[in-house]
């Protein structure tokens, strides 16, 4: 009573949807939004009903890993309709914004954007909703987690020992911001030669699943280096809805977030 509405609420549910887990990367490039990508689109042939959002502003890749970039209608102005591909209910950012514009929004215009894309888009009924965050630790990651309810957020990183002290900074603001990390997961762990098969550590090795052992946290897989990985990415099927032993290893990964 007396307050300004918007001041002092706790984290706000999404309607409709069960758990919301964040995908975040202390450093760009890493390949946060493959993992987030293949994650739901493994999760959806587990049966899962998943929802997608990629809140990566300044890069915006999930439409085109999806295979759909259409605008996204709003009929009654006011609901926005999600595109659906690969068993996944997903939106993103980058769909509302003109071609090729950069984005120089200041941290208010992001926050409405944020609560827009999650709160009126019509998700339906969803067990999970992935969010891929952009890499860093900044205004979107904290309204996110000040203003939604996450189920907890998982960080991506190389083995790589800059990509690895960013994923330091990443994990310690979602311990800052009360939000709980699920696990991390190492990718382009390994490169194996498609000719001879030699195993070669490009990014360094096993440092991701050192840092996990340290803090106590789920290391929760480690992803090699895979040339159809990137060609299924650009291609707009992603890995994961595909046979083989990446799909099957994103798989694996999916069951570690369904009981
Ligand atoms: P981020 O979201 O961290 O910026 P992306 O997911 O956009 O990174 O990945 C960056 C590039 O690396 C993309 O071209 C993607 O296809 C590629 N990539 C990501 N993971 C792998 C992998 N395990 N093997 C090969 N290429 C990968």
């Amino acid at each position: 009573i007396g307050r300004h509405p918007t001041q002092n609420q706790g984290p706000a549910p999404v309607a409709g949807v069960d758990r919301i887990i964040a995908v975040g990367s202390g450093k760009g490039g890493v390949g946060k939004s493959t993992v987030a990508t293949n994650l739901a689109v493994a999760m959806a042939r587990e049966g899962r009903r998943v929802g997608l959002l990629d809140a990566d502003i300044y890069g915006p890749s999930i439409p085109r890993m999806m295979g759909k970039e259409d605008r996204p209608k709003s009929p009654d102005g006011e609901r926005i309709e999600p595109l659906h591909a690969h068993g996944v209910t997903f939106m993103s950012i980058g769909l509302m914004l003109e071609d090729n514009k950069p984005v120089i929004w200041r941290g208010p215009m992001l926050m409405g954007a944020l609560q827009q894309l999650l709160g009126q888009t019509n998700w339906g009924e969803l067990d999970t909703l992935i969010v891929d965050l952009p890499p860093g630790t900044g205004d979107v990651q904290l309204t996110l987690c000040q203003r939604f309810h996450l189920t907890g957020a998982v960080v991506v990183s190389t083995p790589q020992d800059v990509a690895l002290l960013d994923a330091r900074k990443a994990l310690s603001m979602f311990e800052t911001l009360k939000t709980p990390v699920l696990g991390l997961i190492e990718n382009m762990s390994t490169y194996i030669c498609p000719n001879c098969g030699h195993e070669a550590h490009l990014f360094g090795h096993g440092g991701v699943a050192a840092e996990a052992e340290r803090l106590g946290l789920p290391f929760l897989a480690a992803l090699p280096i895979d040339l159809d990985t990137r060609l299924a990415g650009d291609s707009g099927t992603p890995v994961a809805a595909g046979e083989g032993a990446m799909a099957e290893s994103y798989r694996r990964l999916a069951r570690r977030f369904i009981d």
